[in-house]
């Protein structure tokens, strides 16, 4: 067996907010783009694919689907998990456009790089089954999974794409992320042009600035002191971690920087998944107070507590989509602020229609 192609898909880049997933383009070697004759004609192609990257320590034989406890345990065969003897992923995408060799195509959610073994065009008289039976958990995934792609899709009809973070580069990103904490983004806003104006948004300039005068220049986001430390403890590892090479520190696997970033100082869950998102560029959840606020109005909260549920509460039903969890963040934030107040104001929200807790006269 080879390949016939490769997925290629940039984090943050193809994705088309509103779309029920990521837009890819699946590469296929130039030498077969002959055999892809006549498959525009389809609207629905199926991808074969190898999940090249999933290489568990041990194969497990019976799973939890989606690695979630509250589904019953049940054998590896009964679940589409990428860790399996042979790693193969099937998926039915739409097929927006053929380009000689290159498919474009919606609902992939494949890594970039992924190896592609073959292409079949999907067929619904052959290819689906009216009276097909499931487990219960099945139901249960689509439901939520289904209710996630609703609200995302509405909150990008009402607000538009939001363009987060507003920075200028990776570090600054990094300096936001602490800066923020407690404190209105407009008061960050002038603490960061004061570090902008003093040339100091560099982490070799943090790092010989005296902590007193840093702390005078932040003063406007409030806590200054406790930051300013934040802010020298951060540069500080940067140096000692990566050299100040922010390309070099991101190419770290996801969990492995996540532990590391936890371990500075000033870096709490929340601020690290920030930085992994936003600038590494890492298909991470953040979990902020008004995510918590939001998910439990709308009758979806965790059965477990804590920042690790709600994390994966969205990260288990959503594909791992750097681009769509950067905008779906921002824009809750966006609801949390204008709208689903701690006094909501539910006749002008979005989601009404699907919120039990909607209050007031609703239309
Ligand atoms: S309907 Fe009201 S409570 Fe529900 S999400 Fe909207 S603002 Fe929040």
């Amino acid at each position: 067996m080879k390949a016939i192609g490769v997925v290629r898909s940039r984090p943050g880049g193809l994705v088309q907010p509103g779309q029920s997933g990521a837009v890819a383009e699946v590469v296929i070697d130039r030498s077969l783009a002959v055999a892809l004759d006549g498959l525009d004609d389809f609207s629905h192609i199926i991808v074969v694919y190898w999940m090249h990257q999933a290489a568990p320590d041990g194969l497990s034989l019976k799973v939890h689907p989606h690695g979630r406890r509250e589904y019953p345990l049940v054998g590896l065969f009964a679940t589409r998990s990428p860790y399996r003897p042979n790693p193969v992923g099937v998926v039915m995408v739409r097929l927006i456009e053929r380009r000689k060799n290159i498919l474009v195509v919606e609902g992939l959610d494949a890594l970039n790089g992924t190896p592609v073994i073959d292409i079949k065009p999907y067929i619904p008289q052959g290819d689906s089954v009216a009276d097909a039976a499931v487990p219960p958990w099945i139901g249960e995934y689509y439901r939520v999974n289904r209710k996630l792609r609703e609200i995302y899709r509405r909150l990008v009809d009402c607000y538009g794409p939001q363009h987060w973070w507003p920075a200028d580069g990776p570090f600054e990103m990094m300096v936001g992320a602490i800066l923020t904490q407690s404190a209105a983004w407009r008061n960050v806003e002038k603490a960061i042009a004061n570090l902008r104006a003093g040339r100091l948004l560099l982490p070799q300039a943090l790092r010989r600035l005296p902590t007193a005068e840093l702390a005078g220049l932040i003063r406007p986001c409030g806590y200054y002191n406790a930051k300013a430390l934040k802010l020298k403890y951060l540069a500080q590892w940067l140096g000692e971690a990566c050299g100040d090479d922010l390309e070099k520190l991101f190419a770290v696997d996801t969990a492995a920087l996540r532990r590391e970033l936890l371990s500075v100082h000033g870096v709490g869950e929340e601020t690290a998944d920030s930085i992994l998102l936003y600038a590494a560029k890492k298909p991470v959840f953040v979990i902020d107070a008004y995510t918590r606020r939001i998910i439990d109005r709308l009758g979806m909260t965790p059965r477990a507590k804590g920042y690790a549920a709600y994390q994966s509460f969205f990260m288990d039903n959503l594909p791992a989509d750097c681009g769509m969890f950067q905008e779906y963040h921002a824009l809750l934030v966006r609801l949390a602020k204008e709208v689903c107040r701690r006094r909501p104001l539910c006749r002008s929200c979005c989601l009404g229609d699907i919120c039990p807790s909607r209050t007031g006269c609703w239309a």
